[in-house]
Formats: C-alpha cells, structure tokens, sequence
C-alpha cells in the first residue's frame, strides 16, 4: 500500500489490509483501495437524490483546498473519490476524509444502513460497492440484489429493442440532414449542424425504446458517417440550387456545382472550410457521445457483492 496513504490511515484507527484501508471516520462508514496510479476511496453513506446533490457540492467546494483529488461517483448508498498517487495527494486523504465527514453530519446519518438509511441493530453483512465497502442490513442487500438483477433483466436487449433503436438513429439521422439542408440556406455552415448530427441518433435510439449497449453506439457512428455524407449532398444541392434560382440559370444542379468549383475560388475555398469543420465536428461530436454512453453504463453497473 502507498506509505502516505497507510501512515495517516493507521494515525486515526483505520485498518489497513493489503491495498485496502477501512474503518470508521466521525462516524462514518469510509474506505479505499490504493491502486499504482491513484487511490481510489469514499464514504458509504444513505443518499435520497437531493442529499446527493448536496453531498456532490459541499465535496466540489471543500476539494478546492485539495489538490490532485477529485469526484469519481456518487448514487444512493455513498460517494468515491479519486486521488493522484502523488505524496501530496495522498497524504492529505485521510484528512480530507476527516473534514468531509465532519461537514456532512449535519444532514446525514452516518452510523445508518448505507442502503436504507435506519438504524443497524443485528442482521448486519459486509459489502461492496464499486471502490467502497461497507455493513448494512443484510435484508437490504438481499433487496438492493434483487432489484438490480430485475433491472438487469429489463434493460437486457432483444430484437425489438434493436429494431426500435435503429429506427430511432435513422430518424435521427434524418433530423441532421433537415437541420443541415436548414442552416445551409442561410450559407456554408453545415458543421454547426453535423454537432448535432450524432446527439440527434443518439437521443432518437433511447426515446423510441433502444437500450444502453455497445450496439448503440456502433450504430451511432455508422449512422451519423452515412448522414454526414447524406448531409453534404442534400445540403450542397440546397445551396446551389438557391443560386441557380437567384441567377436564372437553367443548367442542371451538379453541372452548376461542378463549375463553380472550377472557377470561383471563393466558392471553392468556403466548400473546403465547410467540409473539414463537418468532419471535425462529426468525429468530435461522436467521440463526446460515445464515452458519455460508456461512463453511463459503467455507473450503471456498479454491482453489490457481499463480502462476508
Ligand atoms: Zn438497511
């Protein structure tokens, strides 16, 4: 285990074990594992959604006067933290630990069952959750399992999840490539819209019934590359062909196009801006969406096993 870690975590009672340390803190149920490139540590404790929020602003603001240490997770039975391995860092863990407790007392109860938020009197377990571990009523394991697996259950993905998520990408697909053809009217500019363009698959795929799984996102970025694409022709022939009405030319759109790329360098200029932006944002925008699905699901899937 790291020395600074181990040093202040045995100066106020905690236990060490291996890369473990776990105890007691003001009360509070806390623990933490050291890991070669951070610890990674929390407070157990019984969160309702707006003790989370409260709890998440009092660490935003405390973790100011704390250096290399930062948020990791928060839900309804504790939060985690995340420190570099630096000696500065961890050092100050368990002083932090200290300070943190101390602030939430006020409003939360922490010699509660994390996972209930009553008194523990007997039929207590130990568990953990993620980084943290814990006791707690072992009933109240017995239903947060239960519940999990039923969620599991629910959110498993069948052929008609699929088929209703590829609709919804397609429709939104669709949605970016009217929203390109709109914001192209008022000039090149379709990019700001290619932004979008893999939000829009995205959200359509979960409103119409698609579940959180990697096929999500595969079909995200399949979609929005063939609409991006989509996007640029429709996009391009709106253009050209608010040009061929404003100049009464009566010459077909793609001849026209082809033309202007010839000759007017302007044109020819504004096209390439607007075609590396679209490609940028596209494959920015799709990356941004792409790990905010994976973090969704890995702090969706941080299980409770039992311990002893
Ligand atoms: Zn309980």
């Amino acid at each position: 285990m790291n020395d600074f870690v181990s040093k202040s975590a045995q100066a106020v009672g905690l236990t060490c074990n291996g890369d473990e340390f776990y105890g007691t803190l003001n009360g509070y149920q806390v623990s933490g594992r050291c890991y070669r490139m951070s610890t990674q540590f929390g407070v157990s404790v019984y969160l309702t959604l707006d003790l989370q929020m409260s709890i998440q602003f009092i660490a935003m603001n405390l973790l100011e006067g704390f250096p290399g240490i930062r948020v990791l997770s928060e839900n309804g039975n504790g939060i985690a933290f995340r420190a570099a391995a630096s000696p500065e860092a961890s050092a100050r863990i368990v002083l932090f630990l200290q300070q943190f407790t101390g602030m939430i007392s006020s409003f939360t109860k922490g010699e509660a069952c994390p996972l209930c938020g009553e008194p523990m009197d007997e039929g207590v377990c130990e568990v953990s959750s993620g980084v943290r571990r814990f006791k707690a009523h072992e009933a109240c394991f017995e239903r947060v399992g239960q519940e999990q697996t039923a969620k599991k259950t629910e959110e498993a993905p069948s052929v008609s999840s699929y088929v209703r998520g590829i609709a919804g990408a397609l429709l939104g697909g669709l949605t970016g490539i009217a929203a390109c053809a709109l914001i192209n009217m008022i000039g090149f500019a379709s990019w700001i819209a290619m932004i979008f363009m893999p939000f829009f698959v995205m959200f359509l795929w979960e409103k119409l019934g698609g579940k959180n799984h990697v096929a999500k996102i595969v079909t995200m970025w399949i979609v929005s590359v063939v609409c991006f694409f989509a996007a640029l022709v429709v996009g391009y022939t709106v253009i050209v062909a608010m040009a061929l009405a404003q100049e009464g030319i009566t010459d077909s759109a793609f001849e026209y196009f082809v033309f202007m790329i010839r000759t007017q360098e302007q044109f020819r200029n504004a096209l390439l801006l607007d075609v590396s932006l679209s490609v940028a944002a596209t494959l920015g925008s799709a990356a941004f969406m792409t790990v905010r699905a994976v973090t969704k699901e890995r702090r969706t899937s941080s299980v409770l096993k039992k311990i002893s």
